[in-house]
């Protein structure tokens, strides 16, 4: 009995492996050029199949994190951050920090590498497997205080409070109200002991009780995000500076 390509395509799509579905005609061809064994021709479809699977929930996880540009570790020069050790990045790195649900407190004044080294840490957390959120503190309060009613925002808060880690960018650059310290403290204590967090901030975490709004509010968000935190001090003459493009540089002086 003989069945239509098509037909086995069809078979392998209902049976939810599209990839191989789509790439089967291109399999055959190799099977049948290099006389491939039967053994030889399901490993070679079946890995194929999870590569793929792999491959694209990459791609959805990357999409998910909301990540504001995408730059690597390798990217990020060592010589330009002197308070960063070699061995600190590799073990960072490592992500041992996070499979243990250490959070990770990224300080330092602006331009030094904070939100570079907290999405270069994310990118590799999802090239492990795991679900990334990236968001800005001021974009969190007002997507928590809105996903009552707005269906986009509760979406997002859906995936940041299901996300292995969650990087919180530039907190407690603005004092909150108590509403919204109410609201910040819900999604940390959900977050608390189930997921890692990323926070960076150009102010030290003995500065953040006073923004924090209720004084005891503070003590409960403080206590649980430092409880199992390790605190990074990055500092130095600001990156973006050093790197400044001037609209001057490439006009030449006349005399
Ligand atoms: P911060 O969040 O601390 O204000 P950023 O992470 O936004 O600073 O860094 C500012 C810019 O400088 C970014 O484009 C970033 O990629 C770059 N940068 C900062 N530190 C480094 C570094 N050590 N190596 C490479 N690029 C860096
Ligand atoms: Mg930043």
């Amino acid at each position: 009995m003989t069945h239509s390509i098509e037909s086995l395509q069809k078979q392998f799509h209902q049976f939810r492996m599209s990839e191989t579905s789509k790439a089967l005609p291109n399999f055959l061809r190799k099977a049948e050029k290099h006389s491939w064994t039967y053994q030889e021709f399901l490993h070679e479809i079946l890995t194929y199949e999870e590569k793929r699977r792999e491959e694209k929930m990459i791609e959805k996880h990357l999409k998910w994190a909301k990540f504001p540009y995408q730059k690597s570790l390798d990217m990020f020069e060592m010589d330009g951050q002197p308070s960063l050790s070699s061995r600190q990045m590799n073990q960072l790195k490592e992500l041992s920090w996070m499979e243990q649900s250490y959070n990770l407190i990224l300080l330092g004044p602006p331009g030094v590498g904070k939100t570079h080294l907290a999405i270069g840490l994310g990118l590799e957390t999802i090239y492990r497997g795991y679900r990334v959120s990236f968001i800005s503190m001021g974009e969190l309060i007002s997507q928590l205080k809105t996903e009552e009613y707005i269906r986009k925002s509760q979406l997002q808060m859906k995936r940041i409070r299901q996300a292995d880690l969650v990087i919180i960018d530039d907190i407690m650059y603005m004092a909150m109200d108590q509403q919204e310290g109410n609201l910040f403290f819900h999604l940390i204590n959900h977050l608390y002991e189930r997921s890692s967090v990323i926070l960076t901030s150009n102010k030290g975490p003995e500065e953040w009780g006073e923004l924090l709004g209720d004084q005891g509010i503070a003590t409960a968000i403080l206590d649980r995000l430092l409880h199992r935190s390790e605190v990074v001090h990055l500092n130095g003459d600001s990156y973006r500076m050093k790197n400044r493009k001037s609209v001057f540089q490439s006009e030449t002086v006349q005399t």
